[in-house]
């Protein structure tokens, strides 16, 4: 139901669980968290309010300074650990969080598990890690992994990944998106709520376009790979 993502220069874990918690209005079922660190993605969620979770499954311990985080509201399967968000593909080079429905996402499945790409979770979200993977299998390119997996996905969705070389990548379609900018980090979430104590600083991501946030700064694109300019916003901190 929310997302959010950080990459800069603090501790990722914390950043997230703090802006999960602030969307908490939203409502939800399960939680968790991924970050970026020494080379891998490393996992924590469960089934239950953020703070509960946080504390059996220490959210906020996780170590590196890339994250994304989420908070469920169950639409395709059951609400269990297992389903709640993130979710890595089976390689487990990426991991995302995913607000919405995606349309075909059984026709999907099956076709992944054809080429050998494996499902743990009933989620239709699990999906967009595997089909990401697969295409960043044929070419081990970040932005061309996503322009192929938006072709093919069907439905709504503002989705954030995190890939094994620590690159953050979010995209949209019919669900919001939001870019923070600070002097310490990016972030990106579905609603501002989500870093507001961070920044004032946000771009609004437009319908069908999707970022890459690494070491380099943010870079926006359309769903044809096209660069896109976006003006920076300021919005008010009277939440
Ligand atoms: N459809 C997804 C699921 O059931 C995402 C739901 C959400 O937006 O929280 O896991």
């Amino acid at each position: 139901c929310s997302i959010i993502g950080y990459l800069g220069v603090s501790s990722a874990a914390p950043i997230i669980v703090k802006g999960l918690k602030r969307m908490e209005y939203r409502g939800y079922d399960s939680v968790g968290v991924a970050t970026f660190s020494e080379h891998q993605i490393n996992v924590r969620k469960g089934v239950g309010k953020v703070l509960e979770v946080n504390k059996t499954a220490k959210l906020d311990e996780l170590s590196g300074t890339t994250g994304i985080g989420h908070t469920r509201w169950a639409t395709h399967g059951m609400v269990t650990d297992t389903n709640a968000h993130p979710h890595p593909s089976s390689s487990g080079e990426v991991a995302i969080v995913h607000n919405g429905i995606i349309e075909n996402h059984e026709e999907l499945k099956k076709d992944l598990q054809n080429k050998g790409y494996t499902f743990k979770s009933q989620t239709d979200s699990e999906v967009i890690a595997n089909l990401l993977q697969y295409n960043y299998d044929k070419t081990r390119e970040i932005k061309k992994s996503i322009t192929d997996t938006v072709s093919e996905l069907k439905g709504s969705y503002a989705f954030v990944a995190v890939f094994q070389d620590g690159t953050l990548a979010a995209a949209r379609l019919h669900e919001p998106l939001i870019v923070g900018i600070s002097k310490d980090g990016y972030f990106i979430s579905s609603d501002v709520l989500g870093f507001v104590e961070y920044t004032d600083e946000v771009i609004y991501i437009d319908n069908k376009e999707f970022v890459t946030i690494d070491n380099n700064g943010l870079k926006i694109f359309d769903f044809n790979a096209n660069p896109v300019q976006h003006s920076i916003t300021k919005v008010s901190k009277e939440f």
